[in-house]
């Protein structure tokens, strides 16, 4: 409770009524009862938590014992087989942030600070070495950072479409990623839309942790009359992710697979858009991923009733991860 209330205190960023009210509607209606604890949690960032993803490359002694005195714990001990050993990734059920480490050119990160709930469409994906990724939107490159700790891709190709941000991508790789293995990876700046034109049948695996409505920053957007345009925009959200994802399949070989992944609660972006796909594109099929879900669901609360190749995870207050949809789909021919 001290903690809540200090944290709070430093924390009292203002709650965008016109989102909040946006939000309020259409996810009653289409999560009925959960809402009211998944709202709780978005509106108090006070609640919030981190995690802290190990580097591999960069080995720090004293990192794990400071992480134990501060309560860390390691998360994910009953996902196995979907993480490698070399995987190491922290959190704890109380809020507050342990401190982020500065860029430093020519000096590897040891830890990236992310929401746990980013890492399932990572887990999903089931990487193998030697396999040809593509992420197609990247930047700033959390989850590229997270596959390179899972599995040594033959080639991995990272993709982002805004210039800027695809500079901050650039930089997470060179803080992360050391020699030899940087010059595995390619950086492009396209329209993710047109990779699959441009590159057909050449990947394994492809990421599409695609552009959506991002449920917990848009709840503190600074300037109403924005958010409000930003919420009439909405449905070309979905006919963005639509292309992308078709884009992905174009890029797949036949027999690879594809990962879908958003940090929106809203079914428009999530179910609807991979129900498209899978109407549309006759060489798609569903992958079961509730094992998956199944070994993490100490750390996470998911929505019930979803298909077996998708899921949605709640934030709920001690396990404030998400929101976070996943889903997974595998090209046949
Ligand atoms: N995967 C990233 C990570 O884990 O750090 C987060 C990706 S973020 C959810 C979505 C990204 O897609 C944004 O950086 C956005 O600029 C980018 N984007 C938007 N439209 C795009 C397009 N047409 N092609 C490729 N990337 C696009």
């Amino acid at each position: 409770v001290q903690l809540e209330k200090k944290t709070k205190g430093k924390l009292q960023k203002q709650i965008c009524q016109v989102v909040l009210e946006h939000f309020e509607k259409q996810y009653t209606a289409e999560l009925g009862d959960a809402w009211s604890s998944v709202r709780d949690v978005l509106t108090s960032p006070w609640c919030w938590q981190h995690a802290l993803l190990l580097n591999r490359f960069s080995w720090s002694p004293g990192l794990e014992s400071s992480l134990a005195e501060q309560g860390y714990q390691p998360a994910f001990p009953a996902a196995l087989p979907y993480l490698p050993a070399a995987f190491r990734c922290y959190s704890r059920p109380a809020p507050g942030r342990f401190p982020a480490q500065k860029h430093q050119p020519g000096r590897l990160k040891d830890y990236y600070l992310l929401n746990a709930a980013s890492l399932l469409p990572v887990l999903a994906l089931e990487v193998e070495h030697g396999e040809d990724v593509l992420d197609l939107c990247a930047a700033p490159g959390g989850k590229a950072v997270a596959i390179l700790q899972c599995a040594c891709p033959g080639h991995f190709h990272c993709n982002e479409y805004d210039d800027l941000r695809s500079r901050w991508l650039e930089q997470t790789i060179e803080s992360f990623i050391p020699d030899p293995l940087i010059n595995l990876i390619r950086v492009s700046k396209l329209d993710g839309r047109q990779i699959g034109d441009l590159q057909p049948e050449f990947y394994d695996k492809v990421l599409v942790d695609a552009p959506c409505s991002n449920d917990r920053s848009w709840l503190f957007s600074a300037d109403p009359q924005q958010a409000l345009l930003r919420l009439m925009q909405r449905k070309e959200l979905s006919s963005l992710q639509f292309q992308l994802l078709r884009s992905a399949v174009k890029a797949l070989r036949p027999g690879g697979s594809l990962v879908y992944s958003t940090c929106t609660l809203s079914k428009a972006e999530n179910s609807d858009v991979i129900n498209l796909v899978l109407n549309s594109c006759r060489n798609v099929m569903p992958v079961d991923i509730s094992g998956m879900a199944r070994g993490v669901s100490q750390e996470f609360s998911f929505l019930s009733g979803m298909q077996q190749h998708e899921l949605l995870v709640l934030p709920e207050r001690g396990r404030a991860w998400g929101p976070m949809y996943v889903a997974k789909l595998k090209k046949v021919s």
